[in-house]
């Protein structure tokens, strides 16, 4: 067996979704844009919202993608342009497959309560780019117990179980929060790149101990991850397959030119989306201007 490569550090940064929701943002990173198909990472809470305060993110749209919502705590109502109205609980995924467009409204159902969540976008590969909009709410996903860890299969299969997430491209997604100390090594598919995220407490991945708002990325070629820790932590698991396309980022959006991009602004801000079920009392988001902006594919 060779010596597995030494894994990259990160740091998530600060960013603010909604009217004023702090969150950490992981992915994209100006160094690593995707891991897998997954290009969007952003960690929010646990927080405790002030009274009258809560997560509301008004109408957006989006393309290429899709939104993968994990809930850990508090409850959120996601409103969308299909028609769709779906509050989402502690241990559900939904999974919104944007396809050729489609927008939504994302609330917290009570204002001064408890939000703790992730929300992560999956890039579609240029074959399903263009298919027509989806939503699913998973209300039971697999749970193995591990080492004195409790994983829960998001995406893809691990652990001997398979998540029933629909997803494009071959990718894994495994939440793993211990109680106390605990130790564990999960299986990987060694053609995948992965990102070890801690979400809460500290924990020690692959040997290299990690705080919140760090990861590390792991490229491919292992086939097993130790984790390690000796207190309650949290942490969060992805990979998948390299992506070989050439893959935009902006806004909301992942298409693969600037003209396609300018397009999706311009739909969005002249109002040619259908329209989002209504019920969010924030106001719609708009698309900020691309002119000036040279986009480039990520690394
Ligand atoms: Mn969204």
């Amino acid at each position: 067996m060779t010596q597995a490569p030494v894994p990259q550090r990160y740091s998530s940064r600060l960013s603010v979704i909604g009217e004023d929701t702090r969150v950490a943002r992981a992915l994209p990173h100006r160094a690593r844009r995707t891991v897998g198909a997954w290009c969007f990472l952003d960690h929010a809470g646990p927080v405790q919202f002030a009274p009258g305060k809560g997560m509301h993110v008004g109408a957006h749209p989006h393309i290429g993608l899709q939104t993968f919502t994990w809930l850990i705590e508090g409850e959120v109502v996601h409103r969308d342009s299909l028609g769709n109205e779906q509050v989402i609980r502690p241990g559900q995924v939904n999974l919104m497959t944007a396809g050729r467009g489609i927008a939504h409204t994302e609330d917290s159902v009570t204002d001064g309560a408890r939000l703790h969540a992730a929300q992560l976008w999956i890039a579609l590969p240029e074959g399903e780019r263009r298919r027509e909009p989806a939503f699913q709410n998973h209300p039971d996903l697999p749970i193995v117990e591990t080492g004195g860890f409790r994983a829960t299969v998001l995406a893809g299969s691990a652990l001997g179980r398979t998540s029933p997430a629909q997803v494009y491209t071959p990718l894994v997604g495994i939440d793993l929060n211990a109680a106390g100390a605990a130790r564990t090594e999960v299986p990987l598919e060694p053609g995948f790149e992965h990102a070890a995220l801690v979400l809460r407490g500290a924990a020690t991945v692959g040997g290299e101990a990690l705080a919140p708002g760090e990861w590390l990325y792991f490229a491919p070629g292992r086939s097993a991850l130790e984790l390690r820790c000796d207190a309650p932590a949290h942490l969060l698991l992805v990979g998948g397959e390299p992506m070989d396309e050439p893959v935009l980022i902006w806004w909301n959006f992942v298409a693969r030119t600037q003209d396609e991009m300018q397009a999706a602004l311009d739909d969005w801000n002249a109002g040619r989306f259908a329209a989002v079920r209504a019920g969010s009392p924030a106001a719609p988001l708009v698309a900020p201007t691309l002119s000036g902006v040279q986009l480039r594919p990520g690394a």
